[in-house]
């Protein structure tokens, strides 16, 4: 790792003037995406500067079905700088589909694509690292967080144990790492070659190969809005990831199946001995707690199963991952402001 950096500087050189495309989801992000969006323009600009990227280099802003001003902020903000540009989905379909969407976009114009979310948790003077690991040959570099300090203690304790039941199903997943990724030209054409309606990318890009590395970087708290995953969403996200990454879960069926049936015929013999032997069976309670927890199991199992049908249904089904409503982008280097631009309505960022 700490070789790669120290070859950074020479081979910069060599790929100076990739295009990178920063790649930025947006759900309701209204109370930071001005400020975000102005730190993620100075540091694309230094990187321009320093002549790490392509001054055809843009930050791609992806609004996932917001219900506030999000889309008018980011309409605006491309009206005023070529630097940004914007997709809009018809409605929320979630952060997976959102950077999807942002990437499989981009991937026509740029040699690199990097995601980090529109609340600059992630620290951005990280993408340093990324670009230097692209030049020493990565398709593939993901940044994971050095902490998780700035979690509260339930989205710590359940986030660490998503990790290890990732880990014990037998998911390749890196451990606290959130979707803050490089990945080439590449590798993106790669993942366009998978068309699973079922998404978890930190699942999913991994199992393409690929030569990649690992950044490790700061989280930062918000500093305005509130989170926008939802335990609900959360719940859905670690439930596509279990699901669309692993078959386990069914097999452990199998198997807790194949004990209690072990354990069912041992119960039989001994019953059926004890009642020649003329001694009572005892009865009631028993009875009771062996078909409650029977029950239990059985409903649980089909649960389980059941998931993996109700995957199946929507993988069957292939219906469209989101549905683009609009996309603005224009043509020209950052710093050119001459290009004709149409769209509908603007508003102004005051
Ligand atoms: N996000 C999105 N769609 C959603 C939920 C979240 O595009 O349905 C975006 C959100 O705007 C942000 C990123 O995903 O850019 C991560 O969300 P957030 O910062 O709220 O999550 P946290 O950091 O709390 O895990
Ligand atoms: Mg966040």
């Amino acid at each position: 790792m700490s070789e790669s950096i120290n070859c950074i500087e020479e081979n910069s050189n060599i790929d100076r003037g990739s295009i990178l495309y920063l790649v930025v989801p947006c759900y309701n992000e209204e109370e930071v995406i001005i400020t975000s969006s102005q730190k993620m323009k100075d540091k694309m600009q230094r990187l321009v500067n320093n002549g790490f990227i392509s001054p055809k280099s843009k930050i791609m802003f992806v609004n996932d079905g917001s219900k506030d001003n999000t889309w008018k902020i980011i309409h605006a903000l491309c009206k005023a700088d070529n630097i940004f540009s914007g997709l809009s989905f018809s409605r929320n379909y979630g952060h997976q589909s959102a950077i999807l969407a942002g990437m499989l976009t981009a991937r026509q114009y740029a040699d690199m694509v990097v995601t980090i979310d529109a609340d600059l948790q992630q620290d951005i003077e990280a993408l340093d690292e990324f670009i230097k690991c692209y030049n020493d040959g990565c398709e593939i570099v993901y940044g994971v967080r050095n902490d998780r300090d700035t979690d509260g203690f339930f989205k710590k304790t359940t986030a660490t144990l998503f990790y290890k039941i990732m880990h014990i199903l037998g998911c390749n997943v890196l451990s606290n790492h959130a979707d803050y990724r490089l990945l080439s030209k590449k590798a993106l054409d790669a993942l366009a070659e998978h068309n699973e309606v079922n998404l978890f990318l930190r699942g999913l890009i991994p199992t393409m190969g690929f030569q990649s590395d690992v950044v490790y970087f700061d989280v930062k708290e918000r500093e305005a809005g509130k989170s926008k995953y939802t335990l609900k969403k959360m719940m859905t996200l670690a439930v596509d990831g279990i699901t669309s990454m692993s078959t386990r879960p069914i097999q452990i069926i199998t198997l807790i199946g194949f004990f209690v049936s072990l354990f069912s015929v041992i119960m039989i013999i001994y019953c059926i001995w004890d009642w020649f032997s003329g001694h009572n069976v005892p009865g009631y309670t028993t009875t009771l707690v062996v078909s409650l927890l029977m029950g239990g199991l059985t409903i649980f199992s089909l649960g389980i199963v059941g998931e993996y049908v109700g995957k199946i249904y929507l993988e069957a089904k292939a219906r469209p991952r989101y549905i683009v409503e609009s996309f603005i982008w224009k043509e020209g280097d950052t710093l050119d402001f001459s290009n004709s631009y149409s769209d509908k309505e603007g508003v102004d960022l005051q």
